[in-house]
């Protein structure tokens, strides 16, 4: 007989890639769970962290099949929590950066099962780093961007079109197929010589990137052969991974010093 089940649902963040980049929380709840729904990006090793007795169900994108639905995910979450107990939904970065946490988050609540988020550390900010690119860098930028270019009705061209127009590091998701029209933008907005790297399976031993200008990003990506999942960033700290980034940053911040006299 079945002993009477306690339904609760945890999303945890797994981070970018490397296993150890999960919190000590993230890892606690994947080991005090029955099931766990992991997404593709998740690293193997974590799965081995769950109970023997915890099933293992893959909810990602396989390579030339379509993602499953979200409607879909939705529901095996709030079945599982039923049937089995304690479901962790262990999701690449941080649950809630494009990656539809809320919605899993609300769609459990709505049938009163206890849902906890633990935060992740997103590929947004980790990949670049990971590459020795600072999102922010003094004197060099006072913000940065973090765009999908996975959207809808174009709202992501509105957006980055905007973004151009600033100083702010651009950080771009799920943008490889869409790098030669992403730089063109730049191109055509006069901004063809600003810095740019991508940076794919960051944080891995895997670890690929190649960093240009926006004029040559596209070809120089494509001869090196960098595919997904990738993270774009653009802008002047794109320069500072390289040798003599002090130097660089003194520069550039001796650069921006002078223009924000004019204004
Ligand atoms: N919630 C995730 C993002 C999900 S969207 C987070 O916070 O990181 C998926 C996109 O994230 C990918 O298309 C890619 O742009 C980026 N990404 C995730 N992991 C990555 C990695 N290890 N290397 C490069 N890009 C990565």
């Amino acid at each position: 007989m079945k002993s009477a089940v306690n339904p609760r649902i945890t999303l945890v963040g797994a981070g970018p890639g490397d296993p150890e980049l999960i919190s000590v929380k993230g890892l606690k709840a994947i080991r005090r769970a029955d099931v766990l729904l992991y997404d593709a990006l998740v690293c193997p090793d974590l799965l081995e962290e769950a109970p023997a007795h915890a099933e293992r169900v893959f909810v990602g994108k396989r390579a030339g099949r379509h993602a499953f639905p979200q409607e879909e995910i939705n529901r095996l979450l709030v079945a599982y929590a039923f049937n089995h107990g304690h479901v962790v939904r262990l999701k690449g970065g941080d649950p809630y950066v494009f990656a539809r946490g809320q919605e899993e988050r609300d769609y459990a609540a709505a049938f009163q099962i206890p849902v906890e988020v633990i935060p992740g550390i997103t590929s947004a900010v980790a990949v670049p780093a990971a590459a020795g690119i600072p999102v922010t860098a003094r004197g060099v930028n006072d913000s940065f961007w973090v765009l999908t270019a996975t959207t809808t009705g174009g709202r992501f061209i509105a957006d980055l079109d905007l973004a151009i127009q600033s100083s702010a590091t651009l950080v771009i998701l799920m943008g490889r197929g869409k790098l030669a029209e992403i730089a063109g933008r730049f191109v055509r907005a006069g901004k063809g010589g600003l810095p740019v790297a991508v940076v794919q399976n960051g944080t891995l031993k895997s670890q690929r990137s190649v960093s240009g200008t926006m004029a040559d990003i596209a070809a120089r990506a494509d001869a090196e052969g960098i595919g997904t999942p990738a993270v774009i960033v653009a802008g002047e700290v794109a320069d500072l991974s390289k040798a003599g980034a002090y130097a660089a940053v003194s520069r550039l911040a001796g650069t921006k010093s002078r223009a924000n006299g004019r204004r």
